[in-house]
């Protein structure tokens, strides 16, 4: 009976990749039955930090004269015409809230072999403000603890921070001017929660670190709480990429 189920399966399945055929997000090539969203070509090619969570790395340079933080990390860069551009973008644009899953989880496995989970109680994705929400149908940063939820077995905390007010377009703003675009938007509503407790805040992209720094902001008075931080991507210019990275231009 097993035996015959799984035939069933794998002939639906066989069925569906001739209807349906899955394509990667980047390349836009046909996917192998043991890929998932983007092929493996492009995965092996993407501009990852290998920051890794170490003590210092640029992600947490961000935050020096913002706020105080336990330790932080990005996955890889993204700038303009990256094909890492294209996996944000899917992930909150395209409505596929499970590239969110698939990288929190590739971000936990590549985390996973350092200390930076060790003394972590709780996962905080920064929220969206509940217009946004409602417009895209899910979080996209919440989706990401969803992955890394799955790999260290760490709760996720959707209801100690609110997002009162969407940020307008940080675009084309200056740094002190993206720091006062996002001061007080967000409002803790359970400070007793995160008392004596290390929460890592999570988001989809560092640009200058202002929207996290205004989310933990909200939270400091929490006694005794420490914050760290694990973003997706970290917003670079192809000239200040590090020698490993060759940019990938598709325009
Ligand atoms: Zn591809």
């Amino acid at each position: 009976m097993k035996a015959l189920l799984s035939f069933l399966k794998q002939i639906a399945f066989d069925i569906r990749e001739i209807l349906f055929p899955r394509m990667c997000i980047v390349c836009n090539k046909r996917l192998q039955i043991e890929e998932q969203l983007v092929c493996s070509g492009c995965l092996t090619k993407l501009p990852y930090t290998f920051y890794r969570g170490q003590a210092e790395n640029p992600a947490t340079r961000l935050f020096y004269g913002q706020i105080s933080i336990e330790h932080g990390s990005a996955y890889f860069y993204y700038y303009t015409g990256s094909n890492s551009r294209k996996i944000l973008f899917a992930l909150k644009y395209h409505n596929k809230p499970e590239v969110g899953l698939l990288f929190g989880k590739m971000m936990a496995l590549d985390l996973n072999t350092t200390n930076f989970f060790k003394d972590i109680d709780a996962l905080i994705p920064v929220p969206l403000a509940p217009l946004r929400e409602k417009q895209r149908g899910y979080n996209q940063s919440e989706w990401l603890a969803r992955g890394v939820a799955k790999i260290t077995g760490l709760p996720i905390w959707t209801d100690v921070v609110e997002r009162t007010v969407e940020n307008p377009t940080q675009t084309h703003l200056n740094h002190l001017e993206r720091r006062r675009n996002v001061e007080g938007i967000f409002h803790c509503t359970h400070p007793e929660k995160l008392k004596n407790k290390h929460v890592l805040v999570i988001d989809d992209v560092v640009t200058t670190g202002s929207t996290l720094a205004s989310c933990i902001r909200a939270m400091q008075g929490a006694q005794n709480a420490k914050f760290s931080i694990l973003t997706l991507a970290q917003a670079a210019s192809p000239a200040s990429l590090p020698g490993h990275i060759i940019p990938d231009f598709d325009i």
